[in-house]
């Protein structure tokens, strides 16, 4: 016998729906390339997000069609957000950090047929141009007195685009398993895998999101996402904000200025962030430079990468703010566990609280984890076994983006298998102790070791490569090249001068070490753990 409830399907459209009528006066604050400082309520974002959702419907789009994103945090992108996806078609934010080949893969592979794109990616656009040919229109975020010349095709100001677009449309209805954004992760090796969420997926996420179990926003607070919303819907705030009348502030362009950040959130009063370490490690330095301290913040959640210590205790002895740790990925919406602490654990003296909040966090309703040994067996939450991080759960990724059972990561079926290696203690706290994948994270984003290999050894005197991350104070990670020479040893700035052409800039190495022989598995493939245990304590030249 089935319950006797509405079967009214969740969308995303419903979040606008609900804060246009309950919270029509909170604001939304936003730098922009074009308005230093732009303001305006809820009421006017849903209004606008209606006007995009009706000049999209009546171009006439087949339902779930890609529409890409390639901007910073602002309102304009967040009215693609909703009106995007609320009108059936898919939002796929792009990464605009990624290289341009990756750029050209991933637009290729969503099949976009229109591009959102803020000013100061065109003239990236204008270079891709002969390669993304099946992009149609490129709609700019500005207004026609500020629409700088560009022969993209169909070029034309976001104002004028949507000007004739209908307010009172009408957010159709449709399944809530509909796919409804898409967002690339270069997080494992190979080309870039698209995670697909469902208007499902991301309103269960949201929903949780909102809960005291992890952001606990409300209307009296305002939140500030500096994790980028082309990179995880930016965390889901987006979403979540709007559900409970929470203030958002957008910071545009200027995500890693710690100067911009501070005074925005000071004028703006701002209580709750998010972002990845890096972000706070700016933010920190200048409150530390300038002697300043935070005067409405209260908590901030960060992850993305491991926090350190250092950063939880300089924000709770220096500010009085509670730093947050949360694990996720791209491909778990983000989030799977937040560190909060237990009642239990409310007489910690500092230093075991500093222990404690250095963990990656307990897992939140809705998301299950285990961890495994080779076997595939599982291990016990002892807080000392450490084995590959498996998960499952609603807003959980069950394969990529057209690439359909092609994917070790769900070797198992019904889990996915994270390429993060952790323990989790007997209180349920998971903590992140190595990565089974073979990349690096630095600032928050990938650097394909792999990728970095394959360069190095082009190189005529580069017999063996192998790279690995190393820690770095700012950006958590950076690549070390390890090398085996053929013959005579190229110099370090012969090596990165080789690189450059191949890689981003920002993938170069930090140091190349010469070393006799890398250390193999038994079928041949660099041990890259006992490389890093090897390295662990190496000092680059860049800290
Ligand atoms: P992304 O898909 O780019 O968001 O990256 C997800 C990956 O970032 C995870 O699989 C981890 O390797 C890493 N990560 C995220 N949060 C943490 C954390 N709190 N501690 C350590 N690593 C993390």
């Amino acid at each position: 016998m089935h319950g006797l409830m509405m079967d009214k399907q969740l969308s995303i459209a419903s979040i606008a729906e609900f804060a246009e009528l309950q919270f029509p006066d909170t604001e939304i604050v936003s730098v922009t390339a074009d308005n230093p400082l732009h303001r305006y309520t809820y009421r006017d974002c849903f209004r606008r997000s209606r006007q995009l959702a009706d000049v999209l419907t009546k171009r006439g789009y087949e339902p779930a069609t890609r529409i890409a994103t390639l901007a910073w945090n602002d309102y304009r992108h967040m009215e693609c957000y909703y009106g995007i996806s609320g009108a059936g078609f898919v939002c796929h934010t792009v990464n605009p950090r990624l290289f341009p080949e990756q750029l050209t893969y991933i637009i290729n592979h969503a099949d976009d047929k229109l591009m959102f794109v803020d000013p100061m990616f065109m003239p990236l656009l204008e270079k891709l141009k002969p390669a993304i040919t099946k992009v149609e229109t490129f709609v700019v975020f500005t207004d026609e007195q500020s629409m700088p010349a560009s022969d993209l095709p169909g070029a034309i100001s976001y104002e004028a685009f949507i000007a004739d677009g209908d307010p009172s449309f009408v957010w159709p209805e449709f399944d809530e398993h509909r796919a409804s954004a898409l967002c690339y992760t270069s997080g494992t090796t190979g080309n870039p895998k698209g995670v697909l969420y469902s208007h499902r997926s991301t309103l269960l996420h949201a929903l949780v999101g909102n809960t005291g179990a992890v952001l606990a926003l409300s209307p009296r607070d305002v939140v500030l996402p500096v994790v980028p919303m082309f990179h995880v819907n930016a965390w889901g705030m987006p979403y979540a904000a709007p559900m409970v009348g929470t203030k958002i502030v957008y910071p545009g362009p200027k995500m890693g200025d710690g100067e911009a950040l501070y005074n925005l959130m000071e004028s703006e009063g701002v209580t709750m962030s998010a972002g990845v370490p890096t972000v706070w490690l700016a933010l920190l330095a200048y409150a530390r430079g300038a002697d300043k301290t935070f005067s409405t913040l209260k908590r901030t959640l960060v992850g993305g990468a491991a926090v350190p210590a250092a950063v939880i205790a300089e924000f709770r002895d220096r500010h009085g703010i509670d730093v947050q740790q949360g694990w996720g990925m791209t491909e778990t919406s983000p989030i799977g566990s937040v560190n909060k602490v237990l009642p239990k654990f409310d007489n910690l003296t500092p230093d075991e609280w500093l222990e404690l909040r250095t963990k990656a966090g307990r897992a939140v309703f809705g998301v299950e984890m285990k961890i495994v040994n080779d076997a595939g067996e599982t291990l016990p939450w002892d807080g000392e076994s450490a084995g590959a991080l498996k998960v499952r759960g609603p807003w959980i990724c069950s394969d990529y983006f057209g690439l359909a059972g092609d994917s070790e990561a769900h070797a198992e079926p019904g889990w996915f298998d994270t390429g993060d290696v952790a323990t989790i203690d007997p209180d349920g706290y998971m903590a992140i102790t190595d990565r089974t994948k073979d990349v690096i994270k630095s600032g928050g984003e990938w650097i394909s070791s792999i990728d970095l290999e394959n360069a190095a050894v082009g190189h005529p005197q580069v017999a063996e490569a192998a790279v690995i991350g190393v820690a770095h104070p700012k950006w958590t990670e950076r690549p070390l090249l390890i090398v085996v020479a053929e013959g005579d040893r190229p110099s370090k700035d012969e090596l990165i001068e080789f690189l450059s052409d191949k890689v981003a800039k920002w993938w170069l190495p930090d140091d190349v070490v010469y070393i006799e022989e890398i250390p193999h598995t038994a079928t041949g493939k660099i041990l890259k753990t006992a490389l890093r245990k090897q390295f662990a304590d190496y000092q680059l030249p860049t800290v």
